[in-house]
């Protein structure tokens, strides 16, 4: 910063006389009529000395200082006639325009005083032409000067402005019809501090004038200056500014009004070197905003490039956003995010990167919006939708708008997930379970979340679920005891057992995940969360069926499904099995059915029996078996009628043992299937029937056949039993 002083400045002579006069006569007891010159601060050290200031004649016997630029006449008779001594202070310049008034006056000249009609120099002048000059002080006083008669003498207030007293001369000499005289009687201390800011206010960037505010000349400066420069600040001291406004100014003017002192003028010279030097550049830096690492501020963008963004922050050093550094991401061209000039909050992540520049973040401003909104969130047990980002040991990683928040591995879904990369890329609606803002810690549970809808839809399906509703559901998954089926958000079990009216070795023979089934409610414990549901009892049952199509003496096909000594069990198309003895395989003697059959077998039978109450079907071959080919079988049950004898009180005894009966129920359960029971009193009873439909010309030798044959069931009856035992033991 330059600071250059005017030319010429501060006190004018006349001012310089009027001053020293009144300090030298200053005490208490003495007075100034009037401020002694128009700047508060010499009329403050005239008071500190006792010097008091008066605007009337009522003081008597005292000594009345009179101003540089007088007063009007009658004030000094006034204050005269009542034995005031007067230090006349009266600037000589002022006092020779008192001469010429008063000398062209007494002539009859007319009297013109340009200048403020109101300034006590104008006042004073007047005065010594009675009052009668004509002032002007303005344009629209010369505006109003038509013409004027007689001769005429033009003086000038000290402190006027050469420019409006030229102006007034020619218009005045213009509308005169007699003689004009004119006396410049401007004070050249005046003209020449004008001409001096004149020139200087147009080589500086400002201008600094010192002086009263009520000096008329000070105010006539400040008015020159700025005709040419536009930062004009008009003060009566230095202190009276912030002077770190002027740091922005390269050049300073400095000048001070005719009645402003030494001293001012000199305290704002030294203010100003200084403040160029040591205080200048304190001021610049306590100019500076105040940053430190980790705070966010408030920044315009200076400039943008594909690589970073340049961020002015009032500080002495511009700031840098690198892009990684963008809060859209190093993939988003910051061109895109800012423009120049644009006001941007940013995180200070270091002081100097190395060349001097403030290292920035626009990233870590949108997390720290970010966490605050997580923190609300949080304190609202609200939940948010994150984007799982990566699979992490113990759980996965998720993404909410920038933030790394983490799903336990327990917290991912209801049902155990044992590959959790599946996620990966879909969006999860989560509860906030942990929130560490200092530890930038988030915990989220999607877990949590899905128990609630589904604790919600369980509420609604069980409030609806009746036991005997039948149901659409999904089949879900399959263990060994049953099968899982979603029936509107709630699992409920098919147990194995309820699958199918035939035994079902594993539930994937009868349904698969994700078929669409139509099930029976069979029992709803919402107490215990179990829902009961059966598919067999949606479809009809398998002996219905069957006793609804075939009736005894039908020929059926089916398939031999299970080989035992005393017989074999073939399952019908109607899903039902009956028994097909052994007796009943061949008209001729077959000692084990697997010397005829093989299990998968398809054979034709005949319907020889239908025991509805116990639901047990008989079968036979035999009976469709050409009747010439009995004629070899005849004659083997006279061979076997010892056996028969021997066999028989045995069978008698084991068929009324209780045991008995019951483990041959007990294997065919166990068996599951629905077959008619190897019953022998039923199957002689059906032999016999066979026999008596078949052949009607029976004879002895034929019922003696059938005898045998009823020992060889007895026979095979304890046969049976035996393997019987056998086989439950094996399926135990
Ligand atoms: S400005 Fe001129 S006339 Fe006024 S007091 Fe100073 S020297 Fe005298």
């Amino acid at each position: 910063m330059e600071i250059i002083v005017a030319d010429k400045y501060g006190f004018c002579g006349g001012v310089k006389r009027a001053v020293k006069m009144a300090f030298d006569n200053a005490s208490i007891g003495v007075y100034s009529y009037g401020d002694i010159v128009h700047n508060e601060i010499v009329v403050s050290d005239l008071e500190n000395l006792g010097v008091k200031t008066i605007d009337d004649t009522d003081v008597e016997n005292s000594k009345v200082i009179i101003r540089s630029h007088g007063v009007h006449k009658k004030i000094l008779d006034e204050l005269s006639e009542k034995n005031n001594e007067i230090i006349n202070c009266v600037c000589p310049k002022v006092e020779k325009i008192y001469n010429i008034v008063d000398n062209f006056y007494k002539k009859g000249y007319n009297i013109v005083i340009i200048g403020n009609k109101n300034h006590p120099e104008v006042i004073g002048i007047n005065s010594y032409c009675d009052d009668n000059a004509k002032i002007i002080s303005d344009m629209e006083d010369l505006d109003k000067l038509k013409s004027i008669d007689g001769k005429t003498v033009v003086v000038s207030q000290t402190t006027n402005n050469v420019d409006f007293f030229e102006k007034a001369i020619n218009i005045i000499k213009n509308i005169s019809k007699d003689e004009v005289l004119v006396y410049n009687t401007i004070c050249d201390a005046t003209s020449k501090r004008q001409e001096s800011i004149r020139q200087l206010s147009s080589v500086v960037d400002a201008v600094i004038v010192l002086g009263g505010t009520k000096s008329s000349n000070t105010k006539k400066l400040a008015e020159i200056a700025k005709i040419n420069c536009e930062n004009v600040f008009l003060i009566q001291s230095i202190n009276d500014i912030d002077i770190n406004i002027f740091k922005k100014f390269n050049k300073i003017g400095i000048t001070a009004g005719a009645s402003t002192p030494d001293k001012v003028i000199k305290e704002a010279v030294c203010r100003m070197e200084n403040f160029d030097k040591g205080e200048m550049m304190e001021a610049i830096d306590n100019s500076f905003k105040r940053i430190r690492k980790g705070e966010v501020v408030t920044g315009e963008v200076l400039y943008i490039t594909d690589s970073e963004v340049m961020v002015n922050l009032g500080y002495r050093s511009d700031g840098i956003i690198s892009r990684d550094e963008l809060a859209g991401g190093p993939d988003v061209n910051p061109q895109d995010l800012y423009e120049q000039g644009q006001e941007i909050d940013v995180y200070v992540l270091r002081m100097d990167d190395g060349d001097g520049n403030v290292v920035l973040s626009t990233k870590r401003v949108a997390d720290m919006k970010v966490w605050d909104e997580v923190e609300e969130l949080y304190n609202n047990k609200e939940n948010i939708t994150v984007t799982v980002k990566s699979q992490v040991k113990g759980g996965l990683t998720a993404d909410y708008n920038g933030l790394n928040a983490f799903i336990p591995a327990s917290h991912v879904s209801i049902r155990f997930q044992k590959d959790l990369s599946k996620f990966i890329g879909e969006e999860f609606e989560t509860e906030i379970i942990d929130f560490d803002k200092r530890k930038k810690r988030i915990v989220l549970s999607r877990k949590n979340v899905l128990q609630k809808e589904v604790d919600e839809k369980r509420e609604e399906v069980y409030s609806k679920l009746q036991e005997g509703d039948v149901i659409e559901g999904t089949v879900q998954r399959l263990t060994n005891f049953g099968a899982f089926v979603d029936v509107g958000g709630v699992d409920g079990l098919i147990h194995i057992s309820e699958l199918s009216w035939n035994r079902v070795k594993h539930p994937s023979d009868v349904v698969s995940p994700g078929e669409t089934v139509k099930v029976q409610v069979l029992n709803v414990d919402k107490d215990k969360n179990r829902i009961a549901l059966g598919l067999k009892q949606t479809t009809e049952k398998p002996w219905d069926v069957f006793t609804n199509e075939v009736s005894v003496g039908d020929v059926v096909k089916g398939k031999v499904v299970n080989l035992l000594d005393f017989g074999a069990f073939v399952r019908l198309e109607q899903g039902v099995d009956g028994l097909l003895h052994v007796s009943q395989i061949s008209r001729e003697h077959v000692e084990k059915p697997q010397d005829k059959l093989s299990v998968g077998e398809e054979v034709t039978v005949k319907v020889t029996d239908i025991d509805e109450e116990n639901q047990k079907i008989s079968l036979s071959m035999k009976a469709l078996i050409e009747p010439e080919e009995k004629e070899e079988v005849k004659q083997q049950p006279k061979e076997r009628k010892p056996r028969r004898e021997r066999k028989a009180p045995k069978r008698e005894k084991r068929v009324e043992e209780p045991k008995q009966d019951e483990f041959n129920m007990t294997i065919g359960e166990m068996l599951g299937l629905n077959f008619a029971d190897a019953n022998l009193d039923s199957d002689i009873i059906a032999d016999e029937k066979e026999i008596s439909k078949n052949d009607e010309a029976s004879n002895e030798e034929v019922k003696e056949e059938v005898v045998e044959d009823v020992n060889e069931k007895e026979e095979a009856t304890e046969e049976t039993v035996e393997v019987e035992e056998s086989e439950e033991n094996t399926e135990e």
